[in-house]
This record gives C-alpha cells, structure tokens and sequence, in this order.
C-alpha cells in the first residue's frame, strides 16, 4: 500500500516536472569598450562622464557601463546555472551611456554585433528572442517609423533566430512574432516600444508609429480565434519609474494606447517581460473590477551603471540576470529565479554568480500568476519586512538603505498603477500627498498648479 502510494506520488511528481519549462531574461548589457582599469578614477571609462570609478576591477565599476569581461561572465554565469534553457529572451540596450558624438551608426552596431556572437557562441542551439533597445540606434532612442539601415542590419545579424516574415516586420519598424518554439498555439510578440519613449522625437507627431499597434491588435485577436497563448517582450515599459515621481517613459497617449491593447488582449496574454529600468520589479494590470488581468516583469540589467537622472539617489545596482519557470502548457509564469554579481567581492575576490532570491520562497506565493503578484505587491504595501526585501532586490542587492514612507509610495505606486491619472490617485491615496500637506494648507494654489502642470 504504501509502495503504490510512493509510485504514485512519484509519477504525479515527474509529470508536474515535465510541465515546468525555463527560460532565461538577459537585458541591458551596456558594453562599454573604453572601460580600463587605470589609476586615474575619472578616465576608466567613458560612461561615467568622468565621474570617478573609485572601485574598479576587472568586472566593473558602479559608475561604469559593462566591461567585456563582465558580458563574457554573464553570459558564461548563464551557461553554467542553466545550460539548456527552452528559449532566451534578450530584451536591449547594448551600447554603453556616451553621448552620440562618441559612438555613430558602425560602433552601435559592431556592439550590436558582438553581444550577439557571443550570446550565438554560447547558447548555439537555443532559439533567442531579441528585442531592441532605445540605445541600439543611432542617436540613441530615435528610432524611425520607418525602414532603415540599422533596422536591416540588425534583422540580418538575428536572421538565425528569426524566420521570414519575422526579418519582414523587423525591417519595417523593429518587431515580429513567432510561434513560441514553433509549437501551434503558443506564441512570442516582440514589440518596439522604443517607438513609444516620450525621448523618441521622431514619433511623437504619430498616432501609430510603424502600425505597430493596429498590427498587435490584429496579431492578438488572431491568437484568441485560435485560442493561442502569448508572451510579449519589450525593452521601454510604460508606466512609472519606481526610484523617480512622476518620471514616465512613454508619452501619454501612447501610455494610453499599450494600456487599452493589454484590456483588450488580456485573456490571451500570459506574461509581459521587459528592461530599460536597470531594476528589479513588475507592473500590475487590472480590469475595471480591480482584479488582475496580466503582469509585466521588468528584470535587472547586467550594467551596474549608476544613473545619472536628476533626483535619484543610489541609482545603481549589481549585475543580474534570471530564469523564469513556466507551465510548458498553460505558459503560467511558476516562478522567478534572479541570478546575481555582488560587483564589489567579484573585483576583490573571483566573481561568483549567485542565486539573489527565488519568488515563490521570499514572498510566500504560489506562483507569479497575475493573483499571486498582486498578493504580493499587497504584502510589501502593508508590511515592512517584505517592502525592504522588495526594496532591496530592486537594485539587487546593492542598495541596502531603509526604505522610508515616500520609498513605499513610490514603489508600490508605480508597481500598482500603469495608468497616468491612477499613478497620481494612487501617490494621493498613499500618503504621499503629506509632503505636500504642509504647503496645501498655506497655498493651495500653488499646490494645485503643481499638479494640473504634471
Ligand atoms: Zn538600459
Ligand atoms: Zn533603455
């Protein structure tokens, strides 16, 4: 009895596994080819714009964009925790943080080129969805509308990972689908949200930039007649930035406008997975019942870089990259794995990957099903202990302060609220109207000019 029992339990174990899938999210690389350690701090590397690199090693600096021997142990990390994975997703951002004048059209895409060998070098038999980041153009996040000659360079470099009429639309505006691992009924949209960035001045005039939108409409009412599941990857997220108020990406109608397809295309979405942040943290969707409908991961980048953007403090963060588990038939996202560079030991000792933080285990949920994130976000909105732990992995582990009441407005806001009015409730609702509650009674005015200018 008991043996029939452990056979049993056994089988359901096996097949549980058997659904279980892995891929790996690598973004925001951010090679910097200047990058030398020398002993004058302010010339290690260009991407600091001469700030000093006080701790510079072999693997990077905190100010520094990435090092080639940083990409090479990421991409090797990647190799030895997970050598088979289902799929990669590679979502941009592979040139370092320099102004325009110092890089042009053959630098950007030599960069381009190179981190896509090694990623082909290293994972030669695993298919990689490849999205483009605001910094693989040239200017940087002026990416056209229109065909061009880094969109065909760029669909020819990939032309291994990406069928036909994928390298059609790629040349078009920097998007395609596929079938997830060519299997019917699953499906990859890699969109160009670049287009979308409120920095892009090429777009801004245009209600549809490339036709990216109406053709995502179209792509995703197809997949609901035909009962497919999807991913969408991205590089530039909508919504807000967690370590700045009020700081968005998108321009608002544009906000708007991903905001209504995601409504709209809910039941077939099964996960969002973006960068561009540099950070660790996700983004709710919810139906105008307030339940969740979809989830957007934004994972960590593998540039330690310190932003240089006006009022962020601690704007830098360690090496990550991660896995994510998934239902092979579902595409539920199981769980999520962030793999970690503590980039100040790897310069003194040898740099060791390690495992950060698993989802499930650090904020005791099931799984990252739309549910169970939104439990999540409840958890560190309403209790410190999980906040800091949040707060922490944003930054992966680098940044180890107290996070304070405006800290928890910012982060749970911008975690809560896509939408630019509901960002603005939200901040209310939670508190952070208290750092204007001294001045609201004095003037009002004033206060509500501050506002409405938003
Ligand atoms: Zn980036
Ligand atoms: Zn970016």
């Amino acid at each position: 009895m008991t043996a029939t029992i452990f056979l049993l339990s056994c089988l359901l174990f096996k097949e549980a596994l058997a659904l279980t899938g892995s891929f790996w999210h690598i973004t925001d690389m951010h090679w910097d080819p200047t990058y030398e350690v020398t002993d004058k701090p302010e010339l290690v590397c260009a991407s600091s714009g001469k700030r000093p690199a006080l701790s510079a090693g072999v693997f990077g600096d905190y100010v520094c964009d990435s090092p080639w021997h940083l990409i090479n142990s990421s991409v090797y990390a990647m190799k030895s925790i997970l050598p088979d994975p289902d799929f990669i997703i590679w979502t941009g951002d592979d040139t370092p943080h320099v102004p325009n004048e110092d890089l042009g059209e053959e630098a950007v895409m030599n960069i381009i080129s190179n981190l896509t060998h090694v990623i082909t070098e290293v994972f030669p038999r695993t298919k990689v969805y490849s999205a483009m980041g605001n910094h693989d153009y040239h200017p940087k996040s002026q990416i056209p509308a229109a065909p061009n000659l880094i969109y065909n360079r760029t669909a020819e470099l990939w032309d291994h990972w990406l069928d036909l009429q994928s390298q059609e639309t790629f040349k078009k505006g920097g998007y395609y689908t596929e079938k997830l691992l060519n299997r019917n009924g699953y499906r990859m949209l890699v969109l160009n949200t670049n287009l979308y960035y409120d920095q892009n001045q090429v777009t801004q005039n245009m209600d549809d930039p490339a036709d990216q939108f109406s053709w995502a409409d179209q792509i995703l009412t197809e997949a609901g007649t035909n009962k497919e599941k999807v991913y969408i990857i991205g590089h530039v997220p909508p919504g807000f930035f967690e370590k700045k108020r009020h700081k968005p990406w998108f321009s608002p109608k544009f906000n708007r406008r991903y905001l209504d397809l995601i409504k709209k295309h809910h039941s077939v979405i099964l996960g969002q997975f973006f960068g561009h942040h540099h950070t660790d943290c996700f983004r709710m969707f919810y139906n105008q019942d307030g339940l969740p409908i979809s989830t957007m991961f934004l994972s960590p980048g593998v540039t330690p870089w310190e932003t240089t953007l006006p009022g962020v403090v601690k704007g830098a963060n360690n090496p990550g990259i991660r896995v994510f588990e998934y239902d092979t038939e579902t595409l539920l996202v199981k769980d999520i794995v962030t793999y970690y560079l503590n980039l100040t030991h790897a310069n003194v000792d040898r740099g060791r990957w390690e495992k950060e933080y698993r989802l499930t285990e650090s904020f005791r949920v099931p799984d990252a099903s739309p549910a169970s994130m939104h439990q999540a976000l409840e958890l560190m909105a309403n209790d410190h202990c999980y906040l800091q732990k949040y707060y922490e992995f944003n930054s992966v582990s680098y940044d180890l302060t107290d996070c304070d009441s405006d800290c928890r407005v910012d982060h749970v806001c911008a975690a809560r609220e896509v939408d630019f009015y509901r960002y603005e409730d939200c901040l209310v609702k939670e508190g952070a109207a208290s750092i204007f509650g001294g001045w609201q009674l004095l003037l009002p005015t004033a206060v509500s000019l501050v506002m409405a200018s938003w």
